[in-house]
């Protein structure tokens, strides 16, 4: 079976940019032309208007994971127990509360900006369940989220069903102000087509190492050329190993998505021509699904950690696990009805904060979006920016004081380790995919 992004095939691609032969010289080089290295390129193109800044990619620019995540944006997180108010975690999520609504702001303003047209809905969305013993502590957490600016409302029952049209789930928090859905395919490449000229992108350009030359100059070395900078900026995420970066404490997950045909008229009517929403579960591995602006379903329900790609059979196998997910929300979808499948990889870090900072002189890097990333990664671009361009803020301080991954064990314990607590937390979310 094919592995194609459905947000992807919607949305087309920019004219394809040329890869980076022989050697290249600049005042800037970001690695990664994702949602962080873009947002980064766009920052620094206005602090430094006179600056060569080029930005490299190993594929295509705008069509990672950046494109095929499910494109919610985040700025409230549903909060655990040990964050409700009162408890002593509430701090440190009122501290988080306040970068993820920076970063959910930031969204906005870049798609003014640059006017991207990503069926972006600020409406909020739900912290959905099938199973009501997933959902505790309802009333403090609407207090809490309530509490750092949200708007929080819970529903079961009918009430539910009349806003999603399927009876799947039993009870819900819809929260709003911050909260926002997009397509993310359309946000990406809505970055990338309104580079200024002052950038240079290089596609299908892989960077294989960093080498530090004499006067404070950086080379990254990529099959066929490099580029010598005296700031590089690192927005790899999953991959960021590959600058040689590694004691970063995230590791990748692969996560994989399918998204329907559009509904007809009939089966619109049959689910109540209910309004376009998203729902996110409350466990890791349970399912994130969508009704999309056109109709359509997107649901997204597996997780791994691995160490490779997904193989097409394996892929395949994926796709049955969507259609189970599919089936027990939407009984009239079955596989004939996914047009797309596809997979795609994210950086996660044991303590749910990123890697983030200056790595060492004239190297900055990002990683461990946690599944956040379009806001998060949106805002990180910008701070990466600033912080390479000598300048602070109080949401620049907040961010890298937060980022703190936490510790991960040496390999092979780590794999042990982490296959053991995916298949736990698959468990905990059976009644949930
Ligand atoms: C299925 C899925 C669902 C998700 N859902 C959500 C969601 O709803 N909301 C949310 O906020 N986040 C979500 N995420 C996470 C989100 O997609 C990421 O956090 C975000 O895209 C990170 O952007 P980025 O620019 O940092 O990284 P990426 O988009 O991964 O960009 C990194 C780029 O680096 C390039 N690269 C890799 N190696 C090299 C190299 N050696 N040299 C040069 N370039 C290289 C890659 O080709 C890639 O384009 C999801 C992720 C997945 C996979």
């Amino acid at each position: 079976m094919t592995n194609e992004c459905g947000w992807i095939a919607q949305t087309g691609s920019s004219p394809a940019r040329s890869s980076l032969q022989g050697s290249v010289k600049a005042d800037w080089l970001i690695i990664g032309a994702g949602i962080t290295g873009l947002s980064a390129a766009h920052s620094l193109a206005q602090l430094h208007p006179q600056a060569r800044i080029v930005i490299v990619d190993r594929q295509r620019a705008a069509q990672g994971a950046s494109a095929r995540n499910s494109g919610f944006v985040v700025g409230h997180e549903h909060p655990t127990t040990d964050e409700l108010i009162g408890n002593h975690g509430f701090a440190g999520y009122e501290t988080d509360t306040a970068i993820s609504r920076a970063a959910s702001d930031e969204v906005r303003q870049r798609i003014a900006r640059h006017g991207i047209d990503c069926d972006f809905r600020d409406a909020g969305y739900f912290f959905a369940v099938n199973d009501p013993g997933k959902l505790t502590d309802v009333e403090a957490k609407l207090a809490t989220l309530r509490a750092v600016g949200a708007s929080a409302e819970f529903l079961q029952g009918e009430q539910l069903t009349e806003k999603l049209g399927t009876r799947h789930y039993q009870a819900a928090i819809w929260c709003g102000r911050g909260n926002a859905l997009l397509q993310p395919a359309k946000y990406v490449k809505g970055l990338l087509d309104a580079l200024p000229e002052s950038v240079t992108l290089f596609e299908n350009t892989d960077i294989t190492g960093l080498e530090r030359l004499g006067e404070g100059r950086i080379r990254a070395n990529g099959r066929a050329g490099s580029v010598e900078a005296r700031q590089v900026i690192v927005c790899l995420n999953a991959f960021i190993p590959r600058s040689g970066i590694d004691h970063s404490a995230t590791f990748p997950m692969e996560l994989s998505a399918s998204l329907t045909r559009p509904l007809s008229d009939e089966e619109f009517q049959a689910i109540g021509t209910v309004e376009p929403w998203g729902v996110l579960s409350t466990r890791p591995l349970g399912a994130t699904v969508r009704l999309t602006p056109d109709r359509r379903v997107m649901i997204r329900n597996t997780a791994e950690y691995r160490s490779r790609d997904l193989t097409d059979s394996e892929l395949l196998q994926r796709r049955q696990h969507h259609v189970l997910g599919l089936q027990r929300r939407f009984p009239f979808l079955g596989e004939q009805d996914i047009q797309y499948t596809w997979t795609g990889h994210l950086s996660a870090s044991r303590s749910g904060q990123p890697y983030f900072g200056k790595v060492e002189e004239g190297v900055f890097a990002v990683a461990g979006c946690n599944g956040s990333g379009v806001a998060r990664g949106t805002l990180w671009g910008r701070l990466l920016a600033e912080l390479s361009s000598g300048a602070s803020s109080p949401i620049l301080e907040s961010v890298m004081q937060r980022a703190q991954p936490g510790w991960l064990p040496p390999k092979p314990f780590l794999d042990i380790g982490a296959m053991l607590r995916m298949r736990l937390e698959a468990v905990r979310a059976r009644t949930e995919i």
